[in-house]
């Protein structure tokens, strides 16, 4: 018998369904076979998506479980990353196709060929081996969203050098953690990036992370493993330099010569390090494979997006310094051998419809971006969008919470033209790839739920117990066998990797998100473990709470945390925007609270009636635009707040502090 008691209640129900398109099924790269294919036997399925890209040496074994939870993947197989995105499609017959349309904020553009990536990559590479790196070092990039960020990546892995990208826009403090936790040799830089119209100085602060080591700095010993310090000239503002230790990289770059052998890795070999967004706590520094992360992004990107590198236009408007960067612009879509667009800068510089401009100028086709944007262009209104010419697009995909159904079917309808199929792809930095999702032209979708394990994915919802939860159930979402693209460790750290991930359930991954299985066993996430709260002894989630907010036509972003109450354990607080288009909408904030505590209560129950609402202008989110809960949940209980390095936008905090204790 389950044992139902301590699993999160279910309250919302979706019933909308939308059916695969016959036209688009007609025609889909992916078919059921993929599941029946998967489903008899996984390791062979798994071997068959590595044997698409291009190995140097052959593996014979596909998967080494023995040193669990440490996966081994096609691990006597050598191959090298940089040769699959990029020498291979030149090698093919590809390099006259554009990798990339390169769009600048301030408007300069660039057009890439995979040839003209091949002579970069292969000059970048050269230049690091000038540099004195080679095999295993470490490379932090800290660099704006430029063409120069993947050609870093590439080159680092064209040389068997691990990279460690960092958000532009990171603190310095930020910056110095990563660079001492991986020991990087080399950091990769800019004078600065556009933002927002403004020149983003970045150069600055990796000289205060670097300045910071020596005797008598606050800091003794920090940082000591660099030796160079790479800068690309991309604002040209002046910029600070330390003879001898910093380098520019046209410099050290453009006379090189444009052939390099690749290094060969062993599959197992760590291609990068990347830190998690640090939504619940202190940001952890995974690491990932060559061969099995390859395989799993790769695969994924093909299946899940439907890509046809011949004819489709590609944009996936997340940062390369995030995980949907690396996965879904570098390492999947160029492996490939896609076409994309790379954006610099931010929706609304310097107008609001600057994204529908770029969808309509480029043609773009598959658009993969995250709730966060969906639900800012919502507040923005429709009439913004409408005015582009949005009929390229034949896909969209969501991608870093969970997506409100409201939102979706704006998504679907306002910048989808009622045709496009949706994708809800639910994945996380450790995972490497997308595992939950819905295959377009396969898959039938509801608003606002990932549907269903990848084929080759082995996913489940277990209760306290570890046992599985019966459908209409919610629990904790585990995965039940290694994947090829699981991260293969906490960098240094192997007893943090099996403390923070193996140790809640025997045997089983745990992802730390809640979720539910519905009447037909279709998958909805419904946000962190940590994020739920205990209301009258019921265990609720935030997102459900917020998906009935957002439903409310005022309101375009919610966030819910629970806060201390002395009579139901925890109380619900939401925190909302409303939307710029709102009809009708109060301008006293008190009534708009009420009028949204009895649509909570009429949409999900009473349990879920929000104790306080507070209407605001901006929630706090971290740089790859997830809502920070935590820091809400401090401000809600008088707490002071925690550690904010990963937010994007400090003042918010302040804002929204004054504003509840304004309203209290
Ligand atoms: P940290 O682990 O440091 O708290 P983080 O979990 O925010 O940071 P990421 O790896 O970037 O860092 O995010 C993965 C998380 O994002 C998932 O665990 C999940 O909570 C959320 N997420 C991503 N995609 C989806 C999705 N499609 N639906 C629901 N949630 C999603
Ligand atoms: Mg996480």
């Amino acid at each position: 018998m389950v044992n139902v008691a301590h699993t999160l209640e279910n309250l919302h129900t979706e019933r909308r369904t939308f059916k695969p398109p016959a036209s688009f099924a007609a025609h889909a790269n992916a078919t059921s076979y993929e599941y029946k294919k998967a489903g008899v036997d996984r390791l062979e399925y798994w071997r068959e998506a590595a044997l698409r890209l291009s190995w140097k040496t052959p593996f014979t074994e596909i998967l080494d479980w023995s040193d669990a939870p440490v996966s081994r993947w096609f691990h006597d197989g050598t191959l090298n990353a940089c040769d699959n995105a990029v020498d291979r499609h030149v090698r093919e017959g590809r390099g006259d196709r554009v990798a990339f349309h390169f769009v600048g904020e301030p408007g300069d553009t660039q057009t890439l060929t995979y040839a003209d990536m091949h002579v970069r990559v292969q000059q970048a590479a050269n230049a690091l081996v000038s540099l004195g790196l080679t095999k295993g070092d470490r490379v932090a990039i800290y660099l704006p969203q430029i063409p120069e960020a993947v050609v870093a990546m590439l080159a680092c892995a064209r040389i068997g050098a691990i990279h460690s990208v960092v958000f532009g826009g990171f603190s310095t403090e930020s910056l110095r953690q990563r660079i001492d936790d991986a020991e990087a040799k080399l950091v990769i830089t800019a004078d600065g990036g556009n933002r927002r119209g403004q020149h983003l100085a970045l150069k600055p602060l990796v000289d205060e992370a670097l300045a910071s080591h020596g005797e008598g700095s606050a800091h003794p010993g920090v940082c000591e493993s660099v030796e160079h310090v790479l800068v690309v000239r991309r604002t040209g503002q002046d910029t600070a330099w330390v003879e001898g230790r910093d380098v520019w990289w046209h410099d050290a770059v453009d006379h090189q010569s444009a052939e390099h052998e690749p290094a060969w890795v062993e599959a197992e070999h760590p291609l990068f390090i990347l830190y998690t967004s640090g939504t619940t706590g202190t940001p952890k520094g995974l690491f990932h494979s060559t061969g099995g992360y390859l395989t799993g992004v790769a695969h994924t990107h093909r299946i899940v997006f439907d890509l046809k590198p011949e004819s489709d236009v590609y944009w996936c408007t997340a940062d390369v310094g995030w995980v949907t960067g690396h996965s879904y612009i570098v390492y999947g879509p160029m492996t490939n051998g896609a076409t994309q667009v790379l954006y610099e800068g931010t929706p609304n510089s310097p107008h609001e419809g600057r994204w529908w401009e770029i969808v309509e100028q480029y043609k773009v086709t598959i658009l993969y971006t995250a709730p966060t944007a969906i639900r800012t262009f919502m507040k923005w209104g429709e009439t913004i969008p409408n005015q582009y010419d949005l009929s390229s697009l034949r896909l969209l995909g969501s991608v870093g919470e969970p997506i409100n159904p409201e939102a979706w079917m704006w998504y679907r309808r306002v910048i989808g033209g009622d045709r496009c199929p949706v994708v809800d792809t639910w994945w996380q930095t450790e995972t490497g790839a997308i595992m939950i999702s819905p295959l377009p032209g396969v898959t039938a979708s509801k608003p606002g739920s990932a549907m269903t394990p990848v084929p080759g994915i082995s996913i489940d919802v277990v209760d306290d117990a570890g046992r599985p939860v019966a459908n209409g159930e919610g629990g904790y979402l585990v995965v039940t066998e290694p994947w090829p693209s699981m991260l293969r460790g906490i960098w240094g750290n192997r007893h943090r990797y099996v403390s923070t991930y193996w140790n809640h359930f025997d045997g089983l991954y745990f992802a730390g998100d809640g979720a539910k299985k519905d009447v037909d066993g279709d998958l909805w996430l419904l946000g962190r473990v940590d994020d739920v709260m205990n209301v009258s002894g019921h265990r609720l989630t935030t997102t459900e709470i917020e998906h009935a907010l957002v439903a409310h036509p005022w309101v375009a972003e919610a966030a819910v945390v629970g806060a201390a109450d002395e009579v139901t354990g925890q109380a619900v607080v939401a925190f909302v925007i409303v939307r710029s288009d709102a009809d009708g909408i109060p301008a006293d904030g008190d009534e708009v609270a009420s009028a949204l505590r009895e649509h909570v209560r009429r949409q999900i129950g009473a349990l879920a009636k929000p104790r306080t609402i507070l209407v605001v202008a901006e929630l706090p989110k971290t740089r790859s635009g997830k809502i920070m809960r935590r820091l809400l949940r401090d401000v809600a209980e008088h707490r002071e707040v925690g550690d904010v390095t990963t937010l994007a936008d400090s003042s918010v905090m302040d804002a929204i502090r004054s504003g509840l204790e304004g309203g209290a």
